[in-house]
């Protein structure tokens, strides 16, 4: 089974001709609210790729935001450890996404806030559990370090980026960055090896949009294209690459054939608007490697 502890936020998001400026306000087109946050929508991922039990455990208020990322999480077959906060309200985040793909995002954490130590269930059975930085950070660290005690394998994707203590990268099996979120994790702009190379985590991977990944394990340096396809809305592409890439490896699958997996899972996550709502099945995911 898979525990992913993390975030659960509804994203507010309105379409623009371009992110406002400081101070201005900017007209919009159409609005819509979607199921998000990076810990939620890696569940969704997750589950969807199949294989093992995905789990989540994640901080929600009692308002009727709590209600739609629940149901969404339940569509997905995602089993739920909820933190029911009635003094916080449940997690959002508030999206302008202009016409050349760029956004502006801000989020109000609210319950995710709420996640400590003492939250977190029994691991028994877990082989994976899968962690973002969208809950505090002393938070993550106590839940790495009781993966490492239990023996279960500590997956870290470090969105959105800040510098990480030593103490916490060290109980790290797995560390899962985008370009940026590298460079400011090795605390290096000096290029993809030289910030590998500064990471003291056994596998290391790094997600690069339309160019790909690249994986730095044991054995050496994995390379992974992109899929072509046509983005229209990138948003979730990363969560959906790191929830299909621990479900294929809970499933027993080489590395280098779960970052095909999530490479193609996060590639038609990419055609389509929302976040747990572009994440697609097995089924397409087959489809596209097979394509
Ligand atoms: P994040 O969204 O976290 O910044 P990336 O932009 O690196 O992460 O995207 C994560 C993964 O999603 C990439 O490694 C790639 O496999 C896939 N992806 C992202 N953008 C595209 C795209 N335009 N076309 C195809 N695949 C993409």
């Amino acid at each position: 089974e898979v525990l992913v502890a993390g975030s659960a936020n509804l994203d507010f998001v309105v379409r623009a001709s371009h992110v406002p400026a400081p101070g201005e306000t900017v007209l919009g087109r159409d609005f819509a609210t979607f199921p998000g946050g990076k810990g939620a929508n890696q569940a969704v991922a997750c589950a969807r790729a199949g294989g093992a039990q995905t789990r989540m455990l994640l901080g929600l208020g009692t308002d009727t935001f709590a209600e739609i990322l629940e149901a969404s999480l339940r569509d997905a077959q995602v089993g739920l450890h909820i933190v029911r906060c009635a003094d916080r309200a449940t997690g959002t985040a508030f999206i302008c996404l202009s016409d050349d793909a760029e956004n502006a995002i801000t989020v109000a954490p609210g319950a995710n806030e709420a996640l400590r130590a003492e939250h977190l269930p029994d691991l028994a059975g877990i082989g994976h559990l899968l962690l973002q930085l969208e809950t505090p950070l002393e938070t993550v660290e106590a839940y790495a370090r009781a993966a490492r005690a239990a023996g279960v394998r500590a997956v870290l994707n470090a969105a959105p980026a800040r510098a990480l203590p030593a103490g916490l990268l060290q109980l790290i099996d797995v560390l899962i960055v985008n370009e940026g979120e590298l460079a400011v994790v090795a605390g290096v702009r000096d290029g993809i090896s030289a910030g590998l190379a500064r990471i003291d985590v056994p596998c290391v991977i790094v997600t690069m949009g339309a160019r790909g990944c690249c994986a730095r394990t044991g054995d050496g340096l994995l390379l992974q294209p992109a899929f072509e396809v046509d983005a229209v809305d990138t948003t979730a592409a990363g969560d959906t690459f790191c929830g299909t890439l621990v479900a294929a490896l809970g499933r027993g699958e080489p590395m280098a054939d779960a970052l095909r997996e999530a490479s193609a899972a996060s590639a038609l996550a990419c055609t389509r608007l929302g976040a747990q709502s572009s994440v697609p099945t097995r089924a397409e995911v087959a489809a596209l490697m097979a394509s």
